[in-house]
């Protein structure tokens, strides 16, 4: 009795926001390990700034997969943004330089970005698909988008000099100038 009230005391005058090796568990005999954290709970403003860290990281891991999902191309996801795709270089036959460009585009539907980088050009031979270290469908993905980009385009949502400029370049393929040159002519 009068050991445990010593050992209540003793709890009682710790400092508060300290660490006890007393206190941690032990995880071989003999042995306690000090574990992160532990002592944070008495520091009410790090822990809510751990939340709202947390919290931060855990929203745009969802705006970025979900957009992804929601815009019909859930593979871009899985890109690394390792570049190795660029190794493609003259095996791509419309000489498409920044594959990967196209891929991160087609993830946030980022128009200007797919037609600067030549997104409408590419004639979704699959060249690419093998320097892709996670071997993505790179032509369903590039298809995807430019389908999409062809429907922005209908419903006004790309600016007419993003559009004039890619055709200026010669960045629009056989499938889609004539509907391009309409849209540039209207
Ligand atoms: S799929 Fe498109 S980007 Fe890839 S090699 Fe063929 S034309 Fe080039
Ligand atoms: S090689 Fe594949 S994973 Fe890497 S950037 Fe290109 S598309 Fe993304």
């Amino acid at each position: 009795m009068e050991e445990d009230k010593q050992i209540q005391k003793k709890e009682e005058e710790k400092p508060t926001g300290v660490r006890f090796e007393e206190d941690q568990p032990y995880v071989m005999p003999g042995i306690r390990r000090f574990q992160f954290f532990t002592n944070i709970n008495d520091r009410a403003l790090t822990i809510n700034l751990n939340r709202a860290a947390m919290l931060g990281i855990a929203a745009i891991l969802a705006i970025d997969v979900g957009k992804a999902v929601v815009n019909k191309n859930p593979q871009t996801i899985y890109c690394y943004e390792c570049r190795a795709c660029y190794g493609t270089q003259d095996k791509c036959p419309v000489g498409i330089a920044f594959q990967a460009e196209l891929v991160v585009s087609a993830r946030v539907t980022d128009y200007n970005r797919f037609l600067r980088n030549g997104g409408l050009k590419c004639i979704r031979c699959g060249n690419c698909q093998s320097y892709c270290v996670q071997y993505l469908n790179l032509p369903q993905i590039f298809g995807t988008m430019q389908l999409q980009t062809m429907q922005a385009l209908r419903e006004g949502k790309i600016p007419k000099s993003m559009v004039q400029n890619a055709f200026e370049k010669g960045l629009i393929n056989q499938a889609f100038i004539d509907e391009v040159a309409k849209f540039l002519n209207a």
